[in-house]
């Protein structure tokens, strides 16, 4: 009886402790200047700005009521026309937060999503290979091997857990965005992988193998 009360309060307390409301400085942010604009999409040639992108993300509440204004200014952001971009993480304007929106370019119509929390929760061992660039890393583009397919889970707007999975270029950008919460950026993955070992499927096209067990 006592091992399942303190279970209980275990549970309640990683529950609370992964998906807590806004800071009061995450509020300020999220509330500063002109809240029908754009947050300024951070970058990593200023020092400051590096350490936020460089920081483990933590969960968010989605009932949180700035959410909706986070998400909004994260996608002004990131259809900025002077930089658009086809995906955004909250790093990315400051907030070490789960929120990412993603291009959806496997659905019709081609719609911008947003998802709260988003992990990883499966990868194939097939990778390919792509171009990638960064809204928060000026002037730098690079080939990046990515999982072909992945498994999503995450919480909609509603707060309703999902699962699903992805494959191809929209798989790619999400790796890309939940890499940004585990403060990963893309250049850091290309100097991770000069020392990848992988077996291309073939010549003609960017697939590889990534070498994981000894038999697959
Ligand atoms: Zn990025």
């Amino acid at each position: 009886m006592k091992k399942r009360i303190l279970l209980y309060v275990f549970l309640f307390l990683a529950i609370g402790v992964s998906a807590q409301n806004f800071t009061k400085s995450e509020k300020d942010l999220i509330q500063s200047g002109d809240t029908k604009a754009m947050l300024k999409v951070i970058q990593i040639t200023e020092e400051k700005e590096l350490k936020i992108l460089k920081s483990v993300s933590a969960d968010i509440d989605p009932k949180d009521k700035l959410l909706p204004l986070l998400a909004e200014r994260m996608y002004l952001a990131m259809r900025d026309p002077a930089n658009p971009g086809i995906g955004i993480a909250a790093p990315q304007v400051g907030i070490n937060r789960n929120v990412i929106w993603v291009q959806r370019f496997d659905k019709e119509g081609e719609p911008f999503e947003l998802y709260l929390n988003p992990k990883i929760v499966w990868s194939s061992a097939l990778l390919r290979k792509g171009m990638e660039g960064c809204l928060s890393i000026p002037d730098i583009s690079g080939n990046v091997l990515r999982n072909y397919t992945i498994k999503l889970a995450y919480q909609d707007k509603n707060g309703k857990q999902q699962e699903e999975i992805i494959e191809g270029f929209t798989a790619v950008i999400f790796q890309h965005e939940t890499d940004h919460l585990k403060g990963i950026l893309f250049t850091d993955r290309m100097k991770e992988q000069e020392k990848l070992e992988v077996s291309p499927v073939s010549n003609e096209i960017n697939l590889f193998i990534e070498k994981r067990l000894k038999r697959q």
